[in-house]
């Protein structure tokens, strides 16, 4: 708890050596109760999940692998929009702990020097009108030195970026510290200052993107986010269309 300034987010630490998953943790201990802006975090994940089900580096001592357990009162489709508000919180972390610019990639992964430092994987219990509860999963590499061979040239940690080894719950206390505050704003002013924040750090606006949904892959230039916290993509055409932050792939 090295630095932590928060109300609520990361006061209640449910400390684990090895899950499979700390979203799934959170998830069976948001089935029982939690204490709002529960965290669970644990040295390593022998399953450490990604979105649409991809798997997630997370060895043993080198990263931050956390999840964070609120119940926003918000309506359900507003949920992406912690997406983005979690990847600021990630991003400004880092500038803080080491001074260095990150980028975020629509709408989750946080690069610096174009390489993925941290994934994010938000996931929610809702029904038609009321949420009952969010995970937010960030894994961030840390103290990681080398990756496996399938993410080798895609992957980096903030020591390799650095060239120091980084204090894991100083850099975790800031990110929650950020984490907060967004949230805290996001909740009394709406999606407005998120989005500032998200602006500040996109890499791929104004750049041509290939995005992946669930029916189709839209190619075009991504043109700015919504109000909504949605894409705005235009192709060839000069259609614009609306991508919402949930299961997509972007490829640039
Ligand atoms: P996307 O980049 O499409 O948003 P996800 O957020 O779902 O993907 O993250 C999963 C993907 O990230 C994996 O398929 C793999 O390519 C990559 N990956 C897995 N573990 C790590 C890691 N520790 N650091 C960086 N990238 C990783």
């Amino acid at each position: 708890k090295d630095g932590l300034n928060t109300e609520y987010i990361g006061r209640n630490i449910d400390y684990h050596e090895a899950v499979d998953s700390t979203n799934q943790t959170a998830k069976e201990m948001a089935e029982r109760e939690f204490a709002e802006g529960t965290v669970v975090v644990a040295e390593m994940q022998t399953a450490g999940k990604g979105r649409l089900g991809r798997k997630w580096n997370s060895p043993f001592g080198t990263g931050i692998w956390m999840s964070l357990i609120v119940r926003p009162p918000i309506a359900p489709p507003d949920a992406p929009k912690i997406t983005l508000l979690t990847a600021v919180a990630v991003a400004e972390g880092i500038v803080h702990e080491t001074g260095m610019k990150p980028g975020i990639k629509w709408p989750n992964d946080v690069l610096v020097n174009g390489k993925k430092v941290c994934g994010i994987l938000t996931e929610m219990k809702a029904d038609m009108d009321r949420i009952h509860y969010v995970v937010v999963g960030m894994g961030i590499n840390v103290n990681d030195q080398n990756f496996p061979e399938e993410i080798r040239e895609t992957a980096t940690s903030l020591q390799i970026e650095t060239g120091s080894r980084m204090n894991r719950a100083r850099i975790a206390a800031s990110i929650l510290n950020d984490w907060e505050k967004n949230y805290q704003n996001f909740l009394s002013q709406g999606f407005a200052p998120v989005k500032d924040g998200w602006k500040n750090y996109a890499v791929n606006l104004g750049k041509e993107v290939s995005v992946t949904t669930f029916k189709e892959t839209i190619s075009g230039r991504a043109m700015d986010i919504d109000e909504d916290g949605m894409l705005l993509v235009k192709d060839a055409t000069g259609k614009i269309h609306r991508i919402v932050a949930g299961d997509v792939s972007l490829r640039k």
